[in-house]
């Protein structure tokens, strides 16, 4: 059985920690390790060694600690998209890629979902997502070398995923995202239920992530640029009609950006 565990780091970053569970405690996999030094000291606490790597794109959070990591366990494998900007991968994989960590029982398929950044892509296993930040719990990346249409077009593929598919990101950003998405549908129950709950989370020092994809799909407005409130909502911010889906998640990805975060 597939234990997933958060490695917090940082300020607000997951690094996710994938093992086969007790009995069968041996190789470990990491999905982006932005730092080594909290990695190392959980892997030491559960006497795991390190497998493999699955890195989402090429930014520091979320692939600083490679070398370190490597420099401990020089056999594991490290799974990154085709990006000269990370230069420690062992495997380059794209969109149908399969992945199978040495040491784990489960494989994963690999999907590009670019906007976050050109090469981001995404791991799909049994029913759960490791999506970096592509989608985050009641929000999404911000654009950085991507495209606000290649962003648009990741979250729908991510959208039409079982509404079951739990969605590991990489970030703790959830009640600030929350908040947002209150200014985009300020009537919705099920955001003021959702906000209850994370702010319990949080009070109680857990995650809000893993969230599942039925939850963003009614409460995350990235997700939601097909219903009658976004859309206006998005317009009142644009000051104009928008016509298309990509339309209205851009005004509400450029929005959040210039007046909210
Ligand atoms: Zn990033
Ligand atoms: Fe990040």
């Amino acid at each position: 059985m597939l234990q997933i565990e958060p490695i917090p780091a940082f300020d607000d970053n997951y690094i996710w920690l994938l093992h086969n569970g007790a009995g069968d405690h041996d190789r470990a996999t990491v999905v982006d390790p932005g730092d080594a030094e909290p990695v190392i000291e959980r892997l030491r606490a559960d006497a795991l060694s390190l497998g493999a790597i699955l890195l989402t794109h090429h930014h520091y959070d979320h692939q600083g600690g490679v070398g370190d990591l490597l420099s401990l366990w020089p056999e594991a494998m490290v799974f990154a998209p085709e990006d000269t900007r990370i230069r420690l991968a062992t495997q380059r994989v794209g969109e149908g890629d399969q992945v199978r960590p040495p040491g784990l029982a489960t494989g994963f398929h690999v999907r590009e979902v670019p906007g976050h950044t050109a090469t981001h892509i995404a791991y799909l296993g049994e029913g759960v997502l490791f999506c970096g930040d592509t989608l985050f719990a009641a929000g999404c990346g911000r654009v950085f070398d991507g495209t606000f249409e290649q962003l648009a077009a990741s979250l729908r593929r991510i959208a039409a995923l079982p509404a079951e598919t739990l969605c590991y990101c990489a970030h703790e950003y959830t009640i600030a995202n929350l908040g947002f998405a209150e200014w985009v549908e300020p009537q919705s129950e099920a955001l003021a239920a959702r906000m209850i709950d994370a702010k319990a989370l949080r009070a109680r020092g857990e995650p809000t992530v893993p969230s599942v994809l039925a939850l963003e799909l009614a409460t995350n407005p990235f997700l939601r640029t097909n219903e009658p409130a976004v859309i206006s909502a998005a317009e009142g911010f644009a000051g104009h009609r928008l016509t298309d889906a990509t339309a209205v998640f851009t005004a509400l990805r450029r929005w959040k950006d210039e007046r909210y975060d």
